[in-house]
């Protein structure tokens, strides 16, 4: 059932109930009101006839009869018949019970049908107790009740028609603007994604509905104007290798060379195929570190370790590269040392910003502090190398960013977006600070203690994380 149907059907549901509690109520009422109307007649009768009875001792013809089947029949206290006035047919069916409750303030009534009697108690002048049952038939009070309860009825079921189509006109148009959002919505697509939807003047949940999809279009577009600026970077950081290797290639076959010279072209070769297959790892490792379904092997590391680790490989690669590691206070137990993540992923962090600490300094020099804090460690990066410009460092963590003034240095722009990946994926955070030509600083920090290290350190498993 569509939302229109149902509010139609919410809308007459609650007006008929309403209308409907109405319509009772004026009849209950109004059938209140006749019937006391009624039972004060026939009191007055009662009384009328009893004194006519006593004052003249007859009852004039001319006086009766005015209400419909009237009766008029007066008992002693033993409920004996001493005078029946009216209707010859047979006397209104009254019990000893029904003349034994009536009293000289309370009066009696009973409804057999169609049929009502009241029985009152009189005193005569000569100090006898009397019952009168006056009884009759209300045509004109029924009548009019039968009347009103047809002309409530049809009010009731017009009131419905009138209620069900204007229900539904209302819902038409409360809805409209949702049929105009849908039809927007169905409009966009991966082509003219940059297109969005009229929020209009309204200050309303839809206006506020449109506002929101708009901004989810505008996150959307952005990452697939990065999507395709990453394929297009990664295709021109794969094509500029391919093309110097196919030119070195074709330059060297050109004429016959002799070994060394043969040497020296493989060796370019070589160099450029390593450059390619570090810039292909780099991808794969964004990619699934980037992945919505990640799935990590957590488990304790000591990030100690890691670092001298890290500080190791490369200085292993590139002899001339100097990293110290400084501790800037020793932790007060070992566990603060332990993180719980994923050793490679974070070991390439490391080694990503040890590399470019040396790689962007004149001295190739940098080192690494390791502060230990509550719940936290803090790793500090630092070089007094050629600095990143503040313009830059808006951008450094962007896939295949490089700035200007390091253009002359090889490298491919995607170890600090991975290296941001990584620290995010253990809950940490990344900052950095520099100055041009003084120096640049990247700090790390890191939960030591949260909430997976307590379960994997108390099973004693590793974990697989599917998130992030
Ligand atoms: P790559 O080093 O391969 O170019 P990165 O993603 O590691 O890629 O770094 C992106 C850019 O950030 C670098 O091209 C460089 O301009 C700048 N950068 C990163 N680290 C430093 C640093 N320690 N000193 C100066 N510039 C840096």
């Amino acid at each position: 059932m569509n939302i229109r149907t149902r509010l139609t059907l919410l809308f007459v549901l609650l007006v008929a109930s309403i209308v409907l509690l109405f319509t009772v109520s004026v009849y209950y009422l109004y059938d209140q009101f006749r019937e006391q109307e009624f039972q004060q007649r026939l009191q007055e009768k009662a009384f009328t006839t009893i004194r006519l009875r006593e004052d003249v001792g007859e009852v004039p013809q001319a006086d009766l009869p005015v209400i419909t089947n009237e009766q008029v029949t007066v008992y002693n206290k033993r409920g004996v018949v001493l005078f029946n006035q009216g209707n010859q047919r047979p006397r209104f069916p009254v019990t000893p019970d029904f003349l034994r409750k009536i009293t000289l303030r309370q009066p009696q009534y009973i409804r057999i049908g169609d049929l009502e009697a009241v029985g009152v108690l009189h005193l005569n002048s000569r100090g006898e107790v009397l019952l009168i049952v006056a009884s009759g038939n209300d045509r004109y009070g029924l009548t009019k009740l039968d009347r009103l309860r047809e002309i409530l009825f049809s009010g009731w079921l017009l009131s419905l028609i009138i209620v069900g189509i204007s229900g539904y006109l209302f819902a038409t148009d409360a809805l409209r603007p949702v049929a105009e959002l849908i039809t927007q919505v169905n409009a966009i697509s991966a082509t003219n994604i940059h297109q969005r939807l009229s929020v209009g003047r309204q200050r309303d949940e839809l206006a506020d509905l449109a506002r929101t999809f708009n901004d989810l279009l505008t996150r959307l577009e952005e990452a697939f104007v990065l999507q395709k600026s990453f394929v297009s970077h990664a295709s021109h950081e794969l094509r500029t290798p391919l093309t110097v290797m196919m030119g070195q290639i074709e330059v060297t076959r050109l004429q016959a060379r002799t070994t060394e010279e043969y040497e020296v072209a493989f060796d370019a070769l070589l160099d450029e195929v390593k450059s390619m297959i570090r810039l292909v790892n780099g991808l794969l490792e964004l990619a699934r570190a980037n992945s919505d379904i990640v799935t990590l092997n957590y488990q304790p590391v000591r990030i100690d370790e890691l670092l001298w680790q890290a500080q190791s490989l490369i200085v292993s690669k590139k002899p001339d590269y100097e990293i110290d590691i400084d501790f800037d206070n020793l932790p007060v137990q070992e566990e603060d040392l332990v993180i719980i993540g994923e050793e490679s992923l974070l070991q390439t962090a490391f080694q990503n910003l040890m590399e470019n600490g040396c790689k962007y300094s004149p001295d190739n020099r940098m080192s690494v502090r390791i502060l230990f804090m509550p719940g936290k460690i803090k790793l500090t990066f630092s070089d007094h190398g050629y600095g990143i410009s503040q313009s830059d460092i808006a951008h450094i963590f962007e896939p295949f960013y490089r700035s200007e003034s390091t253009m002359t240095i090889t490298g491919h722009g995607i170890g600090l977006a991975l290296t941001q990946r990584i620290i995010e994926l253990h809950h940490g955070s990344i900052e950095v600070e520099s100055t041009l030509g003084e120096g640049t600083s990247f700090r790390i920090t890191l939960p030591t203690s949260s909430p997976l290290k307590k379960q994997v350190l108390l099973t004693g498993e590793p974990m697989s994380s599917n998130s992030q």
